[in-house]
């Protein structure tokens, strides 16, 4: 074994995220990385605009992370949690209670964002059938998404999810237009009538409308009007119906709010977080709930929560979210979202004017090129590496979403190099 890493056996063998095994398409070594900088096996450094897919949001190679880290092995790596308990789930459950939205009381750790995911679809109809009904669908928004396994996948847009594919095993839900108007223009009430109708309609077997509060994220990098959620959160009141809240990508002060549920003041039954959870440091995630709903589950005829994965509340993760947590809290996170809010404004403002470019559009650290047309993402790829950036875009979107301690001057690279590639006559 060498150190060189073998993209020939990586291409033959290895798969990669929604990728042909056929017909790869080239991917590029990365030997290290360090703030917010990746590092290839050939020595050039990128500066990374992706955050890891929201993930890293301290940036890489972060000094109080790596303590806690090593200090947690020290300590124990891994121990089962079915009758044990440690440190570090606890301090991390405690922490995530006091800073998400008031209510949301009780933790169940898991390992990824769409197991996060199934645990919520699993808390709402196993609340439901506690209350003696028979309510076992969930509503979503098109344009959703919500992570790749089969709960999960039933809940993400019917076309951007491919349910065609998975016809005949995927579980049938109801979808509901996703919300028309943009977080900023003026609010009006046709944009929630779609979502009114149809719990009006089938509430009796609704268990749960999920949605990602204010950012459609892979499904369309869209933001909508917080009055939609609002509204929405209204309406399942109204329709006994409880709320779950996919907050795994705009948790952590993406959106410029700690979570993006505080740009409507509401409060969901359910909660998911995952991506920044470990600052992006290991696979993580966890589902809040309510004391009501903790208790009717507890209640019901099982009695107990159905679930209960191998590496539940792995204490090297739990640590590592303690020790990112505390980080961002001791931070100026807010102010540093802001400034970089402000810096892609002035950066994706040029970008705007270009022939290739329908729209851009921004929210908090997160910001958007929506293209005419799909780029041709080999091609692109290419550009971005040659000119010192790592973007990654699909299909018609081009976006950004740095880690928080992104400087001035590496926002303004980025958007140069966006502009650079777009560019260019069709
Ligand atoms: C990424 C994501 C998921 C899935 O998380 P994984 O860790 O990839 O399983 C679910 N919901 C949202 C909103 C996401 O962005």
């Amino acid at each position: 074994m060498t150190d060189i890493i073998d993209l020939d056996y990586d291409r033959q063998h290895v798969w990669h995220p929604y990728t042909s095994m056929s017909e790869p398409l080239p991917c590029y070594p990365v030997a290290s990385a360090s703030g917010v900088r990746l590092k290839l096996e050939n020595g050039r450094e990128l500066i990374d605009g992706m955050s890891s897919w929201w993930a890293c949001i301290h940036g890489y190679n972060v000094k109080a992370l790596n303590q806690a880290a090593h200090q947690q092995l020290q300590q124990m790596s891994h121990v089962m949690f079915g009758g044990l308990t440690h440190k570090p789930a606890v301090d991390l459950s405690r922490r995530l209670v006091d800073i998400t939205p008031q209510g949301l009381d009780k933790v169940f750790l898991s390992d990824s964002g769409s197991v996060a995911v199934e645990v919520a679809l699993k808390m709402a109809i196993q609340y439901w059938q506690s209350q003696g009904k028979d309510k076992k669908h969930f509503v979503s928004l098109r344009r959703g998404y919500h992570g790749d396994t089969f709960g999960a996948m039933s809940v993400c847009d019917p076309d951007g999810g491919m349910h065609s594919l998975y016809e005949g095993f995927l579980a049938k839900q109801y979808f509901v237009t996703e919300p028309q108007l943009a977080f900023d223009q003026p609010w009006q009430a046709q944009d929630i009538a779609p979502l009114e109708e149809l719990l009006e309609q089938h509430h009796q077997h609704i268990a749960a409308l999920i949605l990602e509060p204010i950012v459609q994220g892979a499904g369309g990098m869209r933001f909508y009007h917080p009055e939609y959620l609002r509204q929405a959160k209204q309406l399942c009141e109204r329709f006994d119906v409880l709320l779950i809240a996919d907050e795994i990508a705009t948790g952590f002060g993406r959106t410029g709010k700690m979570f993006a549920c505080e740009h409507a003041n509401i409060v969901p039954d359910i909660l998911c977080l995952g991506k920044g959870l470990t600052g992006g440091y290991m696979s993580l995630a966890a589902t809040l709930c309510s004391d009501k709903v903790a208790q009717g589950i507890s209640q019901g005829s099982a009695g107990v929560l159905m679930h209960g994965p191998t590496f539940m509340g792995n204490p090297l993760a739990c640590a590592v979210a303690v020790a990112s947590i505390d980080l961002l809290l001791a931070s100026p996170w807010q102010q540093r979202v802001e400034n970089i809010a402000h810096q892609l404004q002035l950066g994706l403002a040029p970008i705007g004017q270009l022939e290739q470019v329908k729209e851009t559009r921004l929210l908090g650290a997160i910001g958007v090129v929506e293209c005419h047309e799909a780029v041709d993402m080999q091609q692109i790829q290419a550009f971005f590496v040659e000119h010192g950036v790592w973007i990654r875009p699909f299909g018609k979107l081009v976006y950004l979403m740095p880690a928080y301690v992104m400087n001035d001057a590496d926002i303004a690279t980025l958007c140069a190099v966006i502009y650079a590639a777009l560019n260019t006559p069709k």
